[in-house]
């Protein structure tokens, strides 16, 4: 284990990060400010040629470091800076303890394990006295537990510099696989618009609930109907009713239904044509006016996997490429990057958990990724 990456570590655990709407009482200080305080230090004494505040959120901005090589090729790491909520966790969130061959606490594993290697990694180089083979930037991205804001102001800010990084490494706990792809969502709140009349005069109103009931069956054979397509690189896409919400008493004919639908969306979906779909379905199927609101959306993410540095990640590490199912910032770097995958230590299994962990033997396996990755030699 390379000392100089556990220390980033436990400075970077003992630094809370909890994205806003998942803090209560244990977490300190909600958001990144304290980790982009600690980051921006770091890329200082780093020795970093650029250290860049790139604004994302009242006082939530992503931090990029970047260190010029002998090539002008960028490789990329976006590393998120924020972690899941504390209130629920079982062991101390902030301690850092390291205890049977792991590292325990709050974004240990997702994903503060990256960001330590990156720094442990640099520390290391710069003591050598060389330059660094190719450039690179590290991107300590804000929210993406959340609204994934800081990966599209990521995204934003490389296209206006008319950057293309030859490779990206979007940082998540992937056990050292490189993932090359996971769906995209399409989130929607739908509310039917009915009118609301005694139960005993029935007629007199108009039946939001019942009207929804046509609209849910209507989605569910679309659900059905996307099972029947031939599969993609990611499979099928999925629609799944999630929320329902409607009625305001049993003696009254409800004028409102509001449902919430979580549509999963394969790589060749177009986000803004399939919402633009759902609308029109669920238009055709209401007999009464029907409202559709966005929640959320992102593209599907897919990295072609026989791009040959797909497979030279996976051998490496002697393994294979893999498809996630879960979503990633890497909904929003579609075309960024000549090459992309999802990256990192330890498992997704220990993220968000109660006593969340890395094995250390992750660690000193990605690190030897990253030492190859950069052209760094031990
Ligand atoms: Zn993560």
């Amino acid at each position: 284990m390379n000392d100089a990456i556990l220390t980033w570590l436990q400075r970077l655990v003992q630094t809370p990060s909890v994205t806003p709407n998942h803090a209560g009482p244990k977490a300190f200080t909600p958001g990144e400010g304290a980790m982009a305080t600690v980051v921006a230090r770091a890329f200082q004494s780093l020795e970093a040629d650029e250290i860049i505040y790139d604004p994302v959120l009242p006082k939530r901005d992503n931090v990029y470091g970047i260190w010029y090589g002998e090539s002008p090729e960028v490789l990329l790491l976006d590393v998120h800076m924020d972690t899941v909520g504390v209130e629920q966790m079982t062991i101390d969130p902030f301690a850092g303890e390291i205890r049977d061959g792991r590292m325990y606490g709050r974004g240990a594993v997702d994903t503060k394990a990256s960001l330590a290697i990156a720094l442990g990694l640099l520390e290391s180089h710069i003591a050598s006295g060389k330059k660094l083979p190719y450039t690179i930037m590290i991107a300590a991205s804000v929210d993406e537990e959340e609204g994934g804001f800081g990966a599209a102001a990521l995204a934003r800010w490389i296209k206006q510099r008319q950057w293309r990084p030859l490779q990206m490494i979007v940082a998540e706990p992937t056990e050292c696989r490189p993932v090359y792809g996971h769906k995209g969502l399409v989130r929607q709140f739908i509310t039917v618009h009915g009118e609301a009349a005694h139960t005993a005069q029935p007629h007199l109103g108009k039946n939001a609930i019942s009207a929804m009931a046509q609209v849910i069956l209507a989605l569910d054979a679309e659900h059905q109907r996307l099972q029947q397509l031939p599969a993609t690189g990611l499979g099928h896409g999925t629609l799944t009713v999630s929320l329902i919400e409607g009625g305001r008493g049993l003696n009254i004919v409800p004028d409102a239904c509001q449902i919430g639908i979580d549509r999963r969306v394969i790589d060749g979906e177009v986000v803004d044509d399939v919402a633009a779909a759902i609308i029109a379905l669920v238009e055709a199927a209401s007999p009464l006016p029907v409202t559709v609101t966005p929640a959320t959306y992102g593209d599907a993410f897919y990295q072609d996997p026989t791009h040959p540095w797909v497979q030279a990640v996976a051998d490496f590490h002697h393994t294979s490429a893999t498809s996630a199912p879960y979503g990633t910032n890497a909904y929003a770097y579609g075309d960024l990057a000549d090459c992309c995958v999802v990256y990192g230590p330890g498992s997704i299994a220990q993220a968000h958990t109660a006593d969340e962990w890395i094995a250390l033997s992750e660690i000193d396996r990605a690190a030897d990724f990253y030492r190859h990755w950069w052209g760094l030699h031990a």
